[in-house]
């Protein structure tokens, strides 16, 4: 096997050779979890007061309080707006508040820190709230690409820092892939693409590259990962369909099993309305319309949370309960309550680097 280090750009085939046979470590530490992230260990009382201090804060500070989808429940409970990356953008664009605390990871503070109104500051409740996947993609290795290729086009997948979104000519997230992707392909006809940074969401690119007659060696991929989806295998989906006969699954794309449960499906093994690929917010859509009573949901662990509260009539399992991702959990209600008190920490972006990454991130924005 050709040897590679995690975040190479490979010619996509080479790249879905090569997919699960490869090891594609974090390149950055993984914190410990607070405790405190865990509902149990913090105490009804605090709890109570905590809530009341967020809410009398966020009403004096005419603040906006943002979390994902993946934030520990208390956070989503005292939070004004939940979502995934792509909602978050959008609603906290399109928001007046004064402050806009958003209890996510750095790379979507930063989308509205590149957005935001004067008058406006962004807060994040931990700035040790980084992203295994956004730390994979190396602005030198885009930068040799596009040398490489004077006429490509770069989409980069919305969990990337700034100075990629710079280099990007558009951004996506989960939720519109295939929509950026499908506009790339009829707006940039013959060009190369690199798409990056997540290897499996690649390999969901190919397949709609492939579909649409478009040769795949014009396109490219980034050998990165997520490293909590990454882990989610396709023997994780599978003993949960044993353990729940008669269950559908909706799996992330970034998931490690996307490949597997893709082929699956298209090869006739499952059928289609019982595996889906859908973003974390898309999810929801799928459990509602969904006549399967229990889901599996492939996705950090957080997810249920918001789904089963959207769709109480269902019973939600989770692929593998070790997904869970330290870095968004080190967001919790102590620290959102700090950061209003406090007025901290305000994430800031180099204004030229923002400025370049802004075309991108309103080309996402825009295609929905
Ligand atoms: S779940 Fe993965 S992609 Fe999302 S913030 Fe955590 S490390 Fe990054």
């Amino acid at each position: 096997m050709k040897d590679f280090e995690v975040g190479d750009i490979l010619p996509a085939r080479e790249a879905i050779a090569m997919l699960n046979e490869v090891d594609l470590a974090p390149p950055i530490e993984i914190p410990a979890i607070p405790v405190e992230a865990d509902e149990a260990n913090i105490s009804d009382a605090e709890r109570a007061w905590l809530h009341k201090e967020i809410k009398r804060l966020k009403k004096e500070r005419n603040a906006l309080v943002l979390a994902h989808n993946y934030m520990p429940k208390d956070v989503q409970d005292a939070a004004d707006v939940i979502g995934d990356s792509l909602y978050l953008a959008k609603v906290g664009t399109e928001s007046n508040a004064d402050v806009l605390v958003e209890a996510a990871v750095l790379f979507m503070n930063q989308i509205l820190a590149i957005t935001k109104k004067p008058h406006q500051k962004v807060l994040a409740p931990d700035l040790g709230a980084l992203c295994s996947l956004a730390a994979t993609a190396d602005v030198e290795k885009i930068r040799a690409w596009k040398r490489e290729h004077p006429d490509g086009v770069v989409i980069s997948y919305v969990n990337t820092y700034v100075e990629v979104k710079a280099e990007s000519d558009y951004c996506c997230a989960s939720a519109n892939a295939a929509k950026v992707l499908l506009h790339v392909l009829e707006h940039e006809k013959g060009k190369p693409i690199l798409f990056l940074p997540d290897v499996y969401l690649g390999y969901y690119a190919a397949k709609l590259v492939e579909k649409q007659g478009v040769s795949l060696d014009l396109l490219w991929l980034m050998m990165g990962a997520c490293h909590v989806h990454d882990a989610i295998r396709p023997h994780h989906v599978e003993e949960q369909r044993k353990l729940h006969p008669g269950a559908a699954a909706v799996i992330h794309p970034e998931c490690g099993c996307t490949s597997a449960c893709m082929r699956q499906v298209s090869e006739g093994g499952v059928a289609e309305e019982m595996m889906q690929f859908r973003s974390t917010q898309g999810m929801v859509k799928f459990a509602a319309e969904s006549k399967a009573d229990t889901i599996i949901v492939a996705t950090e662990v957080g997810n249920l949370y918001p789904l089963s509260r959207a769709v109480p009539d269902k019973k939600f399992v989770p692929a593998s309960r070790e997904a869970v991702c330290a870095f968004m959990k080190q967001n919790t209600l102590r620290n959102l309550y700090l950061s209003l008190r406090d007025m901290k920490h305000e994430v800031t972006v180099d204004p030229e680097l923002a400025a370049k990454a802004l075309r991108p991130i309103k080309r996402m924005l825009d295609i929905v």
